[in-house]
């Protein structure tokens, strides 16, 4: 089922939680929406469902107009982070359970809805577990339960909110490559929302990067980690630092030094760059002049502080291991890789 949303806007008495939001989703797609608390990740996720009603905009399930359509007539599966199971009920029957309440006419037999609950729970590899109670199960299988019971009602859209934001990293870890897994068996359109870079990154086709209700960009994981479209992105994704700088004539200065060459405009610019590409320059060579304020221990390398000469910012670089980090230590590095964002651009 593709999902179309156009120019949605959504406002909470005089709150703006979404501005303008368009995205497509095609059929089969696994995309996620990644963002900082408050972004409106969970919004948006709530308007596809039907569980919220936009402001103004357009949702369309294939061609036709959803926007005022319930959760039921959309029929959509979803998984929240603390999605309480029945806990009075079994397993299997947690997962029949939106089965059981359909109309009469529409409602399988219930030898059928067992065997559909056998079976998914295959599907979700907790084959025999269907007489068992919720507080049986660990979180990560109480997790797989919900995603079975959402898959029970065949829904055309899966819908997950940071269903596993709870649990503990090493299960999120084995749940997120499952996931991943089970989509590529099922094919089910899904939308997963985090607020977890990697998760996003390893899980989805396709990420969403959103901020303050706005979609910043869209794209895959290299996309978005190697053009960042925004300052906002590049800053949210890895690390980061800020130089002002000025462009002029195709050179690209920091209070006089040059640091490198650009095809942009003349005028005030902002260069972002990872602490990875600086690289430590020769003493005399023209760079961003600084000394050594502090350096910590980062996996195999070392990330070191730099405060810039003349009151400049603090920005961060990674040097090896056996680097000379002593404090006080005067540094000049030149960056490799950067991006300039315009002055005005969105504030990170
Ligand atoms: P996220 O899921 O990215 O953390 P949300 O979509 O939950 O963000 O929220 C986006 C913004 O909308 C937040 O500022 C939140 O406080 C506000 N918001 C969400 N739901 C409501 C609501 N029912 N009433 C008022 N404000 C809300
Ligand atoms: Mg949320």
């Amino acid at each position: 089922m593709k999902i179309s949303v156009r120019n949605i806007r959504k406002t909470f008495d005089l709150y703006p939680a979404l501005h303008d939001v368009s995205l497509d989703i095609a059929s089969g797609e696994l995309i996620a929406l990644l963002g900082p608390s408050g972004s409106g990740k969970t919004t948006l996720l709530r308007l596809i469902a039907g569980l919220e009603f936009p402001t103004s905009g357009k949702i369309l399930f294939g061609d036709e107009d959803a926007s005022a359509k319930s959760v039921q007539e959309r029929n959509v599966g979803f998984v929240f982070q603390h999605y309480a199971l029945f806990k009075h009920m079994t397993v299997a029957d947690n997962i029949g359970f939106g089965l059981t309440v359909r109309p009469a006419g529409t409602r399988p037999a219930r030898a059928e809805i067992r065997r559909r609950a056998e079976e998914l729970l295959e599907l979700v590899q907790l084959p025999g577990l269907g007489g068992r109670y919720p507080q049986q199960l660990s979180g990560g299988q109480r997790q797989r339960v919900a995603l079975a019971r959402a898959l029970a009602i065949e829904p055309r859209v899966l819908l997950l909110d940071e269903p596993f934001g709870a649990l503990d990293a090493k299960v999120r870890k084995d749940l997120r490559r499952w996931l991943r897994e089970l989509h590529e068996r099922t094919g089910h359109t899904t939308v997963f929302v985090t607020h977890d870079q990697e998760e996003a990154v390893e899980l989805a086709d396709r990420v969403v990067v959103m901020s303050q209700g706005r979609i910043e960009q869209v794209g895959s994981g290299d996309d978005i980690y190697d053009e960042p479209a925004t300052p906002f992105v590049f800053s949210f994704i890895g690390q980061s630092n800020e130089v002002p700088v000025e462009v002029r004539g195709g050179e690209i200065a920091y209070r006089g030094a040059v640091l490198g060459r650009t095809e942009e405009a003349d005028g005030h610019w902002r260069m972002f760059v990872r602490p990875h590409d600086l690289a430590l320059a020769e003493t005399g060579q023209p760079g961003l002049a600084g000394s050594l304020f502090g350096a910590r221990r980062a996996g195999r390398s070392r990330v070191a502080e730099i405060e810039l000469d003349g009151g400049g910012p603090r920005i961060e670089v990674e040097l090896s291991a056996d680097a000379d980090a002593q404090q006080g230590r005067a540094v000049t590095l030149r960056p490799t890789r950067w991006r300039l964002f315009p002055q005005s651009a969105t504030a990170a």
